[in-house]
């Protein structure tokens, strides 16, 4: 080493010792500071309350709560990087022990701090301007390793002067030297002070989801708690770190060192709504007709001229959510010319929702598939996850009949929550997702004939048939009037480039009292968020009506309970849609003329002049 080698080595080493020194004085100085203060708050606000912060031995700190009470300093520390974290967490979890224990308790809880101002949110291409920063995003998880332990806290000593110093795993990421402080001396592995389980998530842009074979950011996140994650949609929050490939290695990888890991869903939503949005959307929700409005912006009426098909795919989006009974699944039987891969993909493109074509897929694109990879850390077995278990709201499946194997073996998570697959033993995969799946006929030019039963040209078994809850026949009949309008929004969108977006096609605006309010996809993809998580109740009469259609129908007609369901999980859709507290007998009218809609077009029996939905039962293929 040259003299001048050993200048830069030595500064190198002073500067990082001094903001070692810094933050270690810092925190030293932060704890003195609010001990009393931390210690009130564990006595008065955390101890009386812990069974609202505790969840499988994990008790939750909200940092937006700390702020409130004056405790920035503390805050900014966890903030620092990664190990300053640590030391708060670990810091209070001691005094939150031994506030337990002179209460007589002799608990250990594992503290997680979370909860971070909305400030810290960042979409995941931003993911690497953040390094040492705590971030906070959502996704979804496509890869999970299996949860091992790993160790978390190392002691060293020196040798020579047998000081000795704690070091945090990540800090071994650089380097495995590490030295004393105060002598300069190499210091010694001693032991193992701590371990915690960890898992390594690979999570995915909720954006990206429809591009499901164009897989673009997708960061990894290591995550220590007791809980494992190996499916769904999650709200990360964590600190951003460069990581080195291997040991040795001088390229590396953005990691982010997840602190808490949310599950999203009904209570958490999977996009934010702004007050503003909230405002528009309940002052739109008061027009007439909202549900048509809506569903004309969802599916153009250029994709498909059936308003009662656009309507029935809007609720579709709004009913998930009511676990398994809520779901309703609906096929598209479409002539060639209608662009259902349009519709799907538009659909797909919803967040929580996927696009795939089932004709070239395997079981394991749907389900789960098994994987060895390995990081810095080791090698370990990951649990991929499918498409199923990767939808939270709508799967869209085109071409559905040209893989009979693989949809027949899907009809289990059309009813249930969950799709057992066989790999050695049994697993349950979360199946959360309602089915939006489109086709064509089997026939010879890929159009229905009228005057023949639609059932009996898509060769789609019985065992899934009979799992849909509507099945609706778009033709593609030439009609003057909407050939025009097609013909007239290509030409605006495609010869006149600076049109985008196209009023009366892509948005519209709607008179809220003297306001317009824009209505564009974006907007209905807000307003499904919004009156999803509505929970309307039937009021006696929407429940007489609904009893009186089935009593007559089961008079006249063939229909089951299956039936009365769809009724039912539609009503409450309609309810939803116009963000009532209440489903009435105006919403149960509209539910039943959808399902009517269907049974007309699809299990109507001309020869008894009846509705009869055991036709679709004898589907033998
Ligand atoms: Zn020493």
């Amino acid at each position: 080493m040259s003299e001048n080698d050993k200048i830069f080595k030595d500064r190198g080493e002073e500067i990082l010792y001094n903001l070692d020194v810094l933050n270690i004085c810092n925190f030293d100085r932060v704890k003195k500071a609010y001990e009393n203060q931390i210690k009130d708050y564990i006595k008065n606000s955390l101890i009386p309350n812990i069974s609202l912060h505790v969840n499988n031995g994990v008790v939750k700190i909200s940092m937006k709560e700390l702020a409130k009470l004056g405790f920035e300093d503390l805050i900014n520390i966890t903030l620092s990087d990664i190990t300053g974290y640590y030391k708060v967490k670990d810091w209070i979890e001691k005094l939150l022990e031994e506030e337990l224990r002179k209460s007589g308790e002799n608990k250990c809880y594992n503290v997680v701090l979370c909860d971070y101002p909305e400030e810290f949110e960042v979409s995941m291409r931003e993911i690497p301007y953040y390094v040492n920063k705590v971030v906070k995003f959502n996704g979804v998880i496509i890869s999970a390793s299996y949860p091992c332990v790993l160790s978390k806290k190392h002691l060293y000593i020196c040798p020579k002067c047998g000081r000795i110093k704690e070091v945090y795993f990540d800090e071994l990421f650089w380097n495995d030297k590490v030295f004393c402080k105060f002598c300069g001396g190499k210091m010694e592995f001693a032991n193992v002070v701590d371990y915690e389980d960890f898992q390594e998530l690979v999570i995915q842009d909720l954006s990206d989801e429809s591009e499901y074979y164009g897989i673009k950011e997708h960061p990894i996140v290591w995550y220590c708690g007791a809980k494992s994650y190996y499916f769904g949609h999650v709200r990360i929050t964590g600190i951003v770190r460069e990581v080195p490939k291997n040991s040795k290695s001088r390229i590396y990888d953005f990691i982010v060192q997840a602190i808490n890991v949310e599950k999203l869903g009904v209570e958490k939503p999977l996009i934010n709504l702004t007050e503003e949005d909230v405002k528009n959307i309940k002052k739109v929700a008061k027009r007439g007709y909202i549900i048509d409005i809506l569903a004309d912006i969802l599916i153009p009426p250029l994709f498909c001229d059936d308003a009662i098909v656009r309507k029935a795919i809007l609720l579709q989006q709004i009913a998930p959510y009511l676990e398994d009974r809520g779901k309703i699944n609906i096929l598209l039987v479409t002539d060639v010319g209608i662009d259902k891969t349009d519709i799907l993909k538009r659909i797909g493109s919803i967040p929580g929702n996927n696009f795939i074509n089932i004709a070239a897929l395997k079981w394991e694109d749907l389900t789960v598939s098994y994987d060895k990879r390995s990081n810095i850390l080791g090698e370990f077995f990951t649990v991929n996850g499918g498409v199923v278990p990767r939808t939270l709201g709508v799967l869209c499946i085109d071409d559905f009949n040209e893989n009979k194997k693989l949809s027949t073996k899907l009809s289990e998570s059309f009813e249930r929550n969950v799709l057992t697959v066989n790999k050695g033993s049994f697993y349950n995969i979360p199946a959360e997702c309602s089915f939006l799946c489109a086709c064509y006929p089997k026939t010879k030019f890929r159009k229905l004939d009228p005057k023949k039963s639609i059932i009996k040209q898509i060769e789609i078994p019985s065992i899934l048939l009979k799992n849909f809850d509507l099945i609706f026949p778009i033709r593609n009949i030439p009609n003057k009037c909407r050939d025009k309008e097609v013909a007239k929004y290509i030409f605006l969108k495609y010869v006149d480039s600076d049109n985008e977006e196209i009023e009366g096609y892509d948005y519209v605006f709607v008179d809220v009292g003297e306001e317009k309010i824009k209505i564009d996809f974006n907007f209905v993809v807000k307003y499904i968020f919004y009156s999803r998580h509505l929970t309307p109740i039937f009021t006696d009469e929407a429940i007489e009506k609904i009893s009186n259609w089935y009593d007559e129908m089961r008079k006249n007609h063939y229909i089951t309970a299956k039936q009365l369901n769809t009724v039912i999980k539609l009503s409450i859709a309609v309810a939803k849609a116009k963000l009532k507290n209440y489903v009435d007998e105006e919403d149960v009218k509209e539910a039943i003329d959808i399902i009517m809609h269907y049974l007309k077009q699809v299990v109507y029996n001309p020869k008894k002049g009846i509705i009869d939905v055991t036709l679709l039962y004898k589907n033998k293929i």
